[in-house]
């Protein structure tokens, strides 16, 4: 049983203690703003709360309460820092000697957490007696069990009221220590959706009717007997080169942050980046530059892509056929023909084929001039036929050793 204090003691603890929460009280500011921040006697003198002469029976209540823990600094110098008052509370209804160790060795660990393993060495404790201690302080939420995702077998305790450090806990896209792949595939067809409304100059086209009547031989196409004109084409065009309101990583940082579009998650630049660049290599983004993105078009003749969020540009080009093949029209360079072509390797001027006299590629350059010189049957001279035709067959002797 404690002794009875006296009248006068009773009067200078009471002292004590409106002081020490005067003290608490001015150090609060600093607390929300850096919880690990270490302050110094001269700290706590210039809040100017409590007479200079009492400072140091203020700051021993507040450590006989817990509120403050006192550390020395390499040089000696003591340093006191500040515990939540919640926090404090549990520690006071918490007297063991060897609970009051652990809990000190975890918080000293701060935001990294500790692993049993070296808290066992620290505290110099038994097993048995240290699994009573820990179990006793999780019991009275002063501690908790984190997942570090560099070693995640490793068993790690932190206090109860901090958050992991990033290296610890892995940043946004991991939960309880495991990727969460999920949150990645949600948020980047979110980006492409976003994206892509700055991306490409897109217009609709009405399909003329001889065009879509061409593809109902039978005459009708619906229930009612009647043609039904297919919906309007999406013209797909890029941007003017001095377009400048592509998407960049802010704007996309402050999209997903301030509409709170991941609920509970706050993305770093540095998560968002992460996504980014793995969205530019899998070809579902195209860097442009200075941070700036826009939507990547597929390749001509690729499969649709199963994995594109509905509505997307790639839906867009899929327009028509119905086969899900559809009829997009490929980016810049798959749209030239020399992309795909079966006798690169021979082309070359003066060769076999060049780009001078190649059909296909005149055809793609001046589309408009072509369409009106096969039309009139002009698309290659007859002199012009004969040349190519005559240096393929010399080639292919010589590929078949005939003299
Ligand atoms: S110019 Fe014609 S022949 Fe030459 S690579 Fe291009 S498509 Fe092929």
């Amino acid at each position: 049983m404690a002794p009875k204090m006296s009248p006068a003691d009773m009067a200078k603890e009471k002292a004590s203690q409106a002081m020490g929460q005067a003290l608490y009280g001015a150090c609060q500011e600093h607390l929300e703003r850096d919880p690990d921040y270490f302050f110094a006697q001269e700290d706590f003198e210039s809040y100017n709360v409590v007479p200079r002469a009492e400072t140091g029976n203020a700051v021993q209540w507040l450590v006989n309460n817990h509120l403050v823990r006192v550390y020395t600094s390499q040089d000696g110098q003591v340093l006191f820092k500040l515990r939540p008052e919640d926090v404090a509370k549990r520690l006071r209804t918490n007297p063991a000697e060897m609970e009051d160790l652990v809990y000190q060795h975890i918080e000293d660990s701060s935001t990294a957490g500790l692993w049993t393993k070296t808290l066992k060495a620290r505290a110099n404790m038994q097993t048995n007696v240290l699994n009573k201690a820990i179990k006793s302080l999780e019991s009275k939420k002063l501690i908790k069990l984190i997942v570090s995702v560099k070693s995640p077998t490793k068993k790690m305790y932190m206090l109860w009221h901090l958050s992991a450090a990033e290296d610890v806990a892995g940043g946004a896209f991991y939960d309880g220590g495991e990727l969460d792949a999920g949150l990645i595939y949600e948020m980047s067809n979110m980006i492409r959706v976003i994206v892509q409304a700055r991306s490409w100059d897109i217009s609709w086209e009405h399909i003329p009717r001889d065009e879509w009547a061409a593809a109902y031989p039978g005459g009708t196409s619906t229930s009612t007997g009647k043609f039904k004109p297919p919906d309007p084409r999406p013209i797909v065009r890029p941007m003017p080169p001095d377009y400048s309101d592509y998407h960049t990583t802010d704007s996309l940082l402050k999209e997903f942050n301030d509409k709170r579009v991941l609920n509970n998650v706050t993305l770093t630049k540095h998560d968002l980046q992460m996504v980014l660049d793995a969205m530019v290599y899998d070809g579902k983004l195209e860097a442009m530059s200075d941070e700036t993105y826009r939507v990547a078009r597929p390749a001509l003749g690729l499969p649709r892509d199963s994995q594109a969020p509905s509505g997307s540009l790639w839906d867009m080009e899929d327009y028509g056929s119905g086969s899900g093949h559809g009829n997009a029209q490929g980016n810049g360079y798959t749209r030239a023909p020399c992309s795909r072509c079966p006798v690169f390797n021979l082309c070359e001027e003066g060769g076999p084929v060049s780009a001078s006299n190649c059909e296909y590629f005149e055809r793609w350059l001046r589309p408009k001039k072509n369409k009106m010189l096969a039309e009139e049957g002009m698309l290659m001279t007859p002199a012009l036929k004969e040349r190519v035709d005559a240096q393929l067959e010399a080639l292919r002797k010589k590929e078949e050793g005939v003299a």
